[in-house]
């Protein structure tokens, strides 16, 4: 990969995707074109099943649309083979997803140390138990998801999807599970990447005081970006 890319941070051009078969078959997202700058907080809101997780699935490169064009740092993902694509991913981007998704069988430490291991990073474990006390987990280190609140796992998948420092970091809801203190406390570290480390974030939040925090907000209703509501 060459040090010196073009364009913005995410590109998307008409992207259409529907999901499911037969009769439970939803034209999740209609026509979605968007640009996130390098470097910008995008703030990605709007009513329940209006398409936010499946577009920041889309954006992840963890959704191929159905047609559309995708573009992340100049690279056109539809051009990835499922392997150059999975690579792509873990070098350039985080992903926080809603249901964490974290590994069952791995304790929070392994869990964060995971993709630094699998990128070949050195001091794998020393980094993840610094990210992990970060969140404020210094505590939980060994404990396995399911030893863990949905606040403590939370954090975990927030610890786990900035240990690589991305250039980019996608989450839902980050903050959805977490009491205001803590809440606080990510919405921290996650603008410190982007300050710090010009990282860009692309935030899914129905959290009124995270978005305003966002340099844009997006609002999604049923598949397109409504256009009649300012940021
Ligand atoms: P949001 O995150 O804004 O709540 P989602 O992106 O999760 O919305 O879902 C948008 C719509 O797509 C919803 O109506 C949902 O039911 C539908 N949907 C999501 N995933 C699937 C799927 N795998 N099969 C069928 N419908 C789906
Ligand atoms: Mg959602």
């Amino acid at each position: 990969m060459p040090g010196k890319v073009e364009g913005p941070a995410i590109a998307l051009s008409q992207i259409d995707l529907s999901l499911g078969r037969g009769a439970a078959r939803v034209h999740v997202l209609r026509g979605i074109s968007l640009d996130v700058a390098r470097g910008e907080a995008v703030g990605l809101v709007g009513p329940s099943g209006s398409g936010k997780s499946t577009l920041l699935m889309v954006m992840a490169g963890l959704e191929r649309p159905e047609s559309g064009r995708i573009a992340v740092e100049g690279t056109d993902l539809g051009a990835l083979d499922e392997d150059a694509l999975a690579r792509f991913r873990g070098r350039r981007i985080g992903i926080v997803f809603q249901a964490f998704h974290l590994v069952p069988t791995m304790t929070a430490l392994e869990n964060v140390a995971l993709p630094l291991e699998l990128a070949d990073k050195p001091g794998a474990h020393e980094r993840a138990k610094a990210e992990l006390e970060a969140v404020g987990l210094g505590h939980r280190l060994h404990h396995y998801p399911a030893q863990l609140s949905g606040g403590e796992q939370q954090r975990v998948a927030i610890a786990r999807a900035i240990a690589p420092d991305p250039a980019i970091l996608v989450a839902d809801e980050p903050t959805g599970n977490l009491d205001e203190a803590t809440g606080r406390q990510i919405v921290d570290l996650l603008f410190a990447l982007k300050r710090d480390r010009g990282a860009t974030l692309v935030l899914v939040t129905h959290d009124p005081g995270l978005a305003r925090l966002c340099d844009r907000t997006v609002r999604l209703r049923s598949g397109r970006v409504d256009e009649a509501v300012a940021a």
